[in-house]
């Protein structure tokens, strides 16, 4: 069911950064507001946020409250003022920014107001290091001073949204958090409680700022940005109107960091907006441009993935948009706005679903496992439909769930995963995911297995049998990462031996380079299938993410085969096309999202997309629970054939250029 009440966000955002030193001179002498508005209209950007206060700590609109922390040279003290009445005026929202836990404004006249570690100093840089990332404690006075300038926000202007930068979970020892960390009986000198405590209190500060904010405006989209979602924000969603994922994929968070974030939280029911760069990099690389094909597979893979598009830039100091930016955003954006009509509520078809470690690593906040990137690039690169999930999650809606690697398994989490299996489910569990949080058992008895322990050789190697073996050498496949020894009980089925090497590779035996070759002998099992369980005992995933040998994913891929014999979508294209499928639920049609751009490790640094490969005559064959009356190629509208074989339908896609949707108009 469709929440209609739920915020929709527009799908052509630009994210306008302004941290502007008060070192530079004459701020925004050159802005003119109907030139700014023309320039971000000419370039289809419907949404653009802007600043109220910076990292520096500075205010770009006439503040009567805080008058000492205007920007001093701000030429135009209605900066924000005409921004957005000139935005509005052109049907541009305009959402304000907010920075909340680095100013550094604040924190010289204010160190008292600063987080602070185990020993009294301050996080992010030192005073001798150029930069505004000390971190200031929202649980000091601090929060006084920022619901003030909030409502002084909302009192001064038509606010259609917030964004509140720099909201995360820190481990605090300042007096405050001490102080409320006793009441709470938890102590303030263990670092994994302060971190505990870090979670808790910024939630708190979440719903306290989104319940005052509400005192004054019902409407406005609120934002909390952290450079990450994931498990950390389900249980405080409702102090969210929407989910901004900052993922710029050449300023740290790389190429994976998105898909990985964005299919877990798009499951939580609120509307979702990607937010990449125009930068080379990073966040302030002025004077920098993107590859056009890397702006178009980052809009492109958010709308493919359920997210509407957001494009950082930063404004000039003097106030001017630059024209070669926006001629770059605007032509993406162009073909966003093409693109949109396919794009409008679509909701994800999928069919497998990934628990992700994430919720089990409690004290590391940004943490996103090897484990889960690797099984990330398998399935995306066997084009299967699947979310990721968290142990809150519906199970039911899946046919196959996978516990990559790292995944514990709670008496709780046993019973509903038992559950999930009793009703016809079925399940791929890896290395230690199943035992029992402290590692000594399995603790889910459909995995048809005992722990004897650690494998007592690594590396070791796998050889496959007959089923899990299909189009693979019946030979040993070394397995670099050290997996499990394991027992089968009564009626599991041995997939796969172990064959072990001569020896361990130590100072007193050693052959060769590398690691020992094989001795031939045969073990222990390495996958093991209990019905409709298969258990691999290696970390195949974290090992994918690592060196990507092809037998990991093989062999993944040979198990998920023998689950789920008739996946949703099969086609003959590369490992290196992205395929999505979307439902329109509204216009009764599917929605295929087929993107082939290639990231190549071009540089020391950065992952970098400079061409369109395109290709030719691909064939796909889905298997959907409905008939299909008709198949385009859209936004061209161009018709294609389709026959039905074997209940799967199948057609040909004569090319995908870059990024191809295919409509399925459904009976
Ligand atoms: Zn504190």
């Amino acid at each position: 069911m469709i929440n209609v009440s739920r915020f929709e966000s527009p799908f052509r955002q630009v994210h306008l950064d302004f941290h502007t030193s008060p070192n530079i001179k004459n701020i925004a002498q050159d802005f003119d507001p109907e030139e700014f508005a023309t320039i971000l209209e000419k370039a289809h950007v419907n949404s653009v946020t802007c600043f109220a206060r910076c990292h520096h700590g500075m205010i770009y609109y006439d503040s009567k409250l805080f008058p000492e922390r205007i920007h001093p040279h701000l030429k135009n003290k209605d900066l924000l003022k005409e921004q957005i009445e000139a935005c509005h005026r052109h049907n541009i929202r305009v959402p304000i920014y907010i920075t909340v836990q680095w100013d550094q404004f604040t924190a010289e006249e204010h160190p008292e107001w600063l987080a602070v570690d185990g020993d009294g100093k301050p996080f992010g840089n030192t005073i001798f290091e150029p930069g505004f990332y000390r971190i200031l404690c929202v649980n000091s006075p601090y929060r006084d001073f920022l619901k003030k300038i909030t409502k002084e926000v909302l009192e001064t202007f038509p606010v259609d949204g917030l964004f509140f930068d720099i909201v995360k979970p820190t481990p605090c020892a300042c007096k405050h958090c001490r102080k409320e960390m006793e009441k709470l009986n938890m102590d303030p000198s263990s670092f994994q409680e302060r971190m505990r405590y870090g979670f808790m209190m910024v939630n708190e500060f979440k719903e306290d700022m989104t319940n005052f904010v509400r005192q004054f405006n019902k409407e406005c989209s609120i934002f909390y940005n952290k450079g990450h979602v994931g498990p950390a924000e389900r249980p405080v969603k409702h102090s969210y109107s929407h989910f901004e994922l900052e993922s710029l994929p050449s300023g740290g968070w790389g190429y994976l960091h998105f898909p990985v974030t964005m299919r877990y939280v798009r499951t939580l029911g609120l509307d979702c907006v990607g937010m990449t760069g125009r930068f080379h990099t990073f966040w302030g690389d002025f004077h920098s441009f993107k590859n056009k094909a890397a702006l178009e597979f980052e809009c492109f893979q958010m709308l493919a993935l359920n997210a509407k598009c957001s494009i950082g830039d930063q404004l000039d100091p003097k106030g001017k948009l630059s024209e070669p930016v926006y001629d770059l955003i605007g032509s993406v954006y162009s073909q966003v706005e093409e693109k949109e009509p396919w794009c409008r509520e679509a909701k994800p078809v999928t069919e497998i679903g990934v628990l992700t470690p994430e919720e089990f690593e409690k004290e590391k906040d940004m943490y996103i496992a090897p484990s889960l990137m690797g099984i990330t690039r398998m399935l995306q690169e066997s084009a299967h439909q699947f979310d990721i999930i968290d142990s809150q999650s519906e199970f039911s809606k899946y046919k196959v769930i996978v516990l990559p690697d790292f995944i514990p398994v709670s008496d709780e989490l046993s019973d509903k995963l038992g559950n999930y299996l009793d009703n016809g489910g079925a399940l791929i569990a890896s290395f230690q995911s199943g035992l029992n949080e402290s590692k000594e058992y399995f603790n889910l008895k459909q995995l048809g297995i005992e722990l004897v322990g650690e494998a007592p050789y690594s590396p070791d190697f796998i050889i496959p049998r007959d089923k899990i073996g299909k189009g693979m050498p019946k030979t040993e496949h070394v397995m670099y990462m050290k997996g499990l020894e394991v027992r089968p009980l009564d009626k599991t089925e041995i997939l796969g031996d172990t064959a072990i090497p001569y020896f361990n590779r130590t100072w007193k035996h050693f052959c060769s380079h590398k690691h020992t070759p094989s001795s031939g002998v045969l073990a222990y099992p390495s996958i093991l299938k209990n019905d409709k369980v298969i258990y691999f005992i290696h970390p195949i995933f974290a090992q994918y993410e690592k060196n990507a040998p092809r037998w990991c994913k093989q062999l993944f891929l040979n198990a998920l085969d023998m689950l789920l014999p008739e996946p949703l979508i099969r086609h003959n294209g590369p490992s290196t096309l992205l395929v999505t499928l979307n439902e329109q639920v509204k216009e009764n049609r599917m929605i295929l999202h087929l993107l082939h751009y290639i990231p190549e490790r071009r540089s020391q640094d950065i992952d970098i997309i400079e061409d369109v490969i395109p290709l030719y005559n691909l064939k796909v064959s889905l298997r959907l629970p409905q008939s299909v009356k008709s198949i385009s190629c859209v936004p061209q509208n161009e018709n294609l054939k389709f026959e039905v074989v074997n209940n799967r339908i199948e057609f040909t896609v004569p090319s995908v250029n870059g990024h191809q949707m295919v409509e399925l108009q459904l009976k």
